[in-house]
């Protein structure tokens, strides 16, 4: 896979993709899916997010709502979809990948507080717009393609800003300098056995009410769409009949979404219609990456526990972590998401037992602390693959503590309450105590850790210094670092300087392994993360030990 480079000709051509008639119809992986595609071509490709939400980032909004809380290299707290662009183009994006409609507002009106406009009235045109559109600009010539996905749908109060940005830069750049993409939705009525296509013409007409003509049409369906259906739509919508482009429902994995657009030759009516050369392209290595996880030769499940279990896009990048190190060890990875509230000591033999492999996940708060720490009880004395990530780390610490180093009282000072004496293995940083708000104040980012030679992590990574993501604000209390070594933790990875816990490894057990930092967040498509990929490893290793297969 190319890397990211300097745009060759040092100028940008600009891909806006927005969404129309309802939510949730993929432009996120759309637009990752036509990022992947060019990149394939031999060009180098950026892919920005614009939010019309409020928030200043959504790093406080719960995961319940919005889904996990993707984190950059450089601190960014962004929305999942970044976590798309990064796991298909396969490489670090940063925060100015990503903008809300609070960052944009609170820089204006910082501005205005600081007299910047001179007594002008501050308006949402042009001051807004003109913010928005030096965000989208800020790639100018350094990459081929920059590639704009606009949050939310067409017609949305929010997004029109974001929508009177589009149109000005449509009309300050020529034909072939910018290109617009709409998602839309052609329905199926089963009742007549026909295929709908007035929501369609509708989205396209409120965004034509914009000022936006779209070049192409994406349309998801859920049957195939016929000549006369895409003549139809592009008659009506003003489109070319071969830029009406059927999305059908990929079979069973969004990774197909890359081969579905290649067959339906979306990249080439985009380099065309840009004046871009077609080279050539070579899509071996990602079609044996989806038969893959298509066509498995083995299958094991794993139990991940956490609590935010209403909403499986809370665990994303998890979620495809597995898919990405199932597809390299050529097995399916069933995920069972399992309540910690509901993890009794009772329970525990009936709701993990069938498990091949345990991964206690990244959560907040008191709330199913306790059913975490016993799945790593379970995890560690019945020999099953463990992986903590982040809480899940400090949980599987609090429990050796409580019941391998004899710390009955052992906590996370994040659980504190008055009047119980508790002794915190897992602590506060120094840095961290005076801080009174809720965004932004973690340690965020990705931060350097040095690995032993003789461990698991070590024998994963296959690197003595390694880089990963944080998000979080506790952190493993050195003074226990003793006991736990003589008690059979082996601390294989610590910040460079040695001060800071990074990875705890149990001795006495085939794989078991917590993590301070979320190595999920840097899982990509085809070559997946080496922890995860071990973590499979030892997985297929359990079942086939224990079950004989
Ligand atoms: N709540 C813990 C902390 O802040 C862990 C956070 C996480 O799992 N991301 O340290």
């Amino acid at each position: 896979m190319k890397s990211p480079t300097q745009s060759a000709t040092g100028k940008s051509k600009y891909i806006f993709i927005t969404g129309g008639v309802l939510s949730s119809l993929g432009k996120g992986i759309s637009s990752a899916s036509l990022g992947y595609l060019l990149q394939k071509r031999g060009y180098s490709v950026t892919i920005q997010k614009f939010d019309p939400y409020l928030n200043v980032d959504p790093g406080t909004m719960s995961p319940l709502q919005h889904g996990e809380v993707f984190v950059t290299d450089d601190g960014a707290e962004t929305d999942l979809d970044l976590g798309h662009y990064e796991r298909f183009l396969a490489y670090s994006l940063h925060k100015n990948n990503t903008h809300s409609a609070g960052q944009v507002y609170f820089e204006v009106i910082t501005k205005e507080r600081k007299g910047s406009y001179l007594g002008k009235t501050v308006q949402v045109v042009p001051h807004i717009t003109n913010e928005i559109k030096r965000r989208m600009r800020i790639y100018e010539g350094q990459y081929d393609f920059i590639l704009i996905e606009i949050g939310g749908t067409v017609g949305d109060i929010e997004s029109m800003p974001f929508l009177e940005t589009q149109r000005q830069i449509n009309y300050e750049l020529s034909s072939q300098d910018v290109l617009n993409i709409h998602l839309t939705y052609v329905p199926y009525l089963h009742s007549s056995q026909e295929l709908k296509t007035k929501p369609t013409q509708h989205s396209v007409r409120t965004l034509m009410e914009y000022g936006i003509r779209p070049d192409v049409l994406l349309c998801r369906t859920e049957v195939k769409l016929n000549k006369e259906i895409r003549q139809k739509i592009g008659l009506f919508c003003n489109v070319n009949e071969e830029a009406v482009i059927e999305v059908a429902d990929a079979e069973n994995t969004i990774y197909e979404v890359p081969l579905l657009f290649k067959k339906n030759a979306l990249d080439e009516i985009v380099l065309r219609k840009l004046n871009m050369p077609l080279n050539d392209i070579d899509m071996d290595e990602w079609q044996r990456f989806v038969n893959r996880i298509k066509k498995p030769a083995n299958e094991v499940t794993v139990g991940l526990i956490g609590k935010y279990t209403k909403y499986e896009d809370s665990y994303k990048s998890i979620y495809e972590a597995f898919i990405h190190s199932g597809s390299i060890n050529n097995a399916k990875v069933k995920v069972e998401l399992i309540n910690s509230e509901e993890l009794t000591s009772e329970c525990l033999a009936e709701k993990l037992g069938h498990l091949h492999g345990i991964l206690v996940g990244p959560g907040f708060g008191n709330r199913g602390i306790e059913g975490k720490i016993l799945a790593a009880q379970y995890a560690r004395e019945k020999k099953i693959p463990f992986f903590g990530i982040c809480l899940g780390m400090q949980c599987a610490c609090i429990e050796f503590a409580r019941n391998v180093c004899g710390i009955a009282n052992a906590h996370t000072r994040e659980c504190e309450e008055e009047g119980i004496v508790n002794e915190f293995v897992i602590d506060l940083m120094e840095t961290q105590r005076d801080i009174k708000e809720k965004g932004g104040t973690m340690r965020l980012g990705a931060y350097p850790c040095k690995l032993d030679s003789n461990s698991l992590a070590y024998a994963a990574y296959k690197s003595e210094e390694i880089s990963e993501r944080h998000r979080h604000r506790y952190e493993f209390n050195n003074d226990y670092i003793d006991i736990f070594k003589e008690n059979g933790i082996n601390f294989s990875g610590t910040s460079p300087n040695g001060k800071l816990v990074e990875i705890v490894e149990l001795k006495e057990h085939p794989w078991f392994v917590g993590v301070q930092f979320h190595p999920e967040l840097k899982s990509r498509a085809v070559t997946g993360h080496p922890l995860f990929i071990n973590f499979i490893k030892a997985t297929l290793q359990y079942r086939k030990v224990y079950e004989n297969v």
